[in-house]
């Protein structure tokens, strides 16, 4: 039982008031699937979050974009995009199995496009060194572009297919995955946890996005996102099938369709940790968008909203257990990619948790002990700046 918290019941087949195995703290998307896959594994679950699903992920444009966003200078984090990215099928057919909801997994693919000849000069650089590692990026011309895209700007200079770069609606992942873990038998406790002193359990999970940081001292810190929310003004899907991710003018933008008609427009980057939306940050994604796609003049606006990245000084998440704390486990510092790393992420966890392989080598670049000071560590939060023009999602 939690000490000092809210009493821990739990279906009566496996008996009340009983210490639970794990508690995750944090119910976005990477502490509900830790609780799923673990509750599906026999343990007792608790969740702690007084507000599930309020974090980074009600922002998240939810692109699963492990080729597009493959930066230079973060190899071993690509390798970890990929290979969640590679699980996403199973996993989202699987949640959908298990619950019933649509959570707008889409399979289209990406086109990465630049506007002008210096736009396109920009991502090709990037584009190349994509290649270099194997990735599969497909160089498109504008004709073959507006074959894909009909509805791209004629301005639009030249654009590559990123077709394993796929999408999900975090909105309606994240009370997929909720009901998944319940389902399974995990327990939704809506109270904080303020101190991981207070927290009985076999295993304690901090998957509390940006909340990490002050329950455990890693260097997480708060890079903020404006994003904008449009809606097809007929209600139907939108013109356009892809994600579509460009230059336009030297302003990055990315442009995500919803079957049901909305298109999600971001992102900023900004290393602030209010979420205050600026008139200046809805001008620049919406000049950068309705120059890629004009029709998107035409759009309702129906939201514009900002929300706060968990980053860390490296831009990769961490994952395993605290360097003096073997039984508390972080699953944090997602970054721009928690989305597409949840998968993989609860999957790593999950065997944590009940013993498996420490020693798996997905995990080994991304341990918090990476960042331990007194062993000649990287030091702590803020120590390094995600660069802007890397940043997308
Ligand atoms: C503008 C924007 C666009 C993005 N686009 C993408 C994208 O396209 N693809 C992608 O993969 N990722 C994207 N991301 C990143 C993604 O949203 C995050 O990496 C992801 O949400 C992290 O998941 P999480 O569960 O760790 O944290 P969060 O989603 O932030 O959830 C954390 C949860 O922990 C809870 N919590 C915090 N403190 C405590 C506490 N003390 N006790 C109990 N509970 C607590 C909060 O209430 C919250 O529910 C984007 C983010 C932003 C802001």
């Amino acid at each position: 039982m939690l000490s000092g918290g809210p009493s821990y019941t739990r279906g009566v087949s496996r008996g009340p008031l009983l210490t639970p195995d794990v508690v995750v703290v944090g119910a976005g998307p990477v502490g509900l699937a830790i609780a799923w896959r673990c509750a599906q594994r026999g343990l007792r679950v608790v969740v702690r979050d007084p507000a599930p699903g309020s974090g980074a992920s009600h922002v998240a444009a939810g692109m699963l974009a492990p080729v597009a966003e493959a930066y230079f200078g973060e190899r071993e984090l690509t390798g970890l995009l990929t290979e969640s990215a590679a699980r996403w099928p199973e996993f989202a057919a699987e949640l959908e199995a298990a619950t019933g909801v649509d959570i707008g997994y889409r399979t289209e693919g990406t086109l990465m496009v630049g506007l002008t000849a210096d736009d396109l000069a920009e991502a090709r650089r990037l584009w190349a060194y994509q290649q270099e590692l194997g990735l599969p990026v497909t160089p498109l011309r504008p004709s073959q572009l507006r074959e894909r895209e009909p509805a791209l700007a004629p301005r639009v200079r030249g654009g590559a297919l990123a077709a394993t770069d796929h999408q999900v609606d975090p909105r309606r992942l994240v009370p997929a995955l909720r009901l998944a873990a319940e389902r399974a038998g995990a327990v939704l406790v809506p109270e904080p946890v303020r101190n991981l002193a207070g927290v009985l359990a076999g295993v304690t999970v901090v998957a509390a996005g940006c909340g990490a940081a002050a329950l455990t001292g890693l260097p997480v810190r708060p890079v903020k996102g404006q994003v904008l929310r449009l809606r097809a003004p007929d209600g139907g899907p939108p013109g356009f099938r892809h994600v579509i991710r460009g230059y336009a003018d030297g302003e990055q933008v990315y442009l995500v369709p919803r079957q049901h008609g909305e298109v999600v427009v971001g992102a900023t980057v900004e290393e602030r940790s209010d979420v205050d939306v600026s008139a200046g940050a809805v001008l620049r994604l919406l000049r950068a968008a309705i120059e890629l796609l004009p029709e998107l003049a035409e759009y309702d606006l129906v939201e514009t909203v900002a929300g706060l990245r968990p980053g860390t000084p490296d831009n990769a998440p961490i994952l395993g257990p605290l360097p003096d704390r073997p039984n508390v486990l972080a699953a944090t510092g997602h970054h721009r990619h928690g989305i597409v790393l949840t998968p993989v992420t609860a999957d790593l966890i999950t065997d944590l948790a009940t013993g498996g392989a420490t020693d798996d080598p997905l995990l080994a670049p991304f341990r918090p002990d990476r960042f331990h000071t007194g062993t000649g560590g990287r030091g702590v939060a803020g120590s390094e700046q995600s660069r802007k023009d890397e940043a997308w999602s």
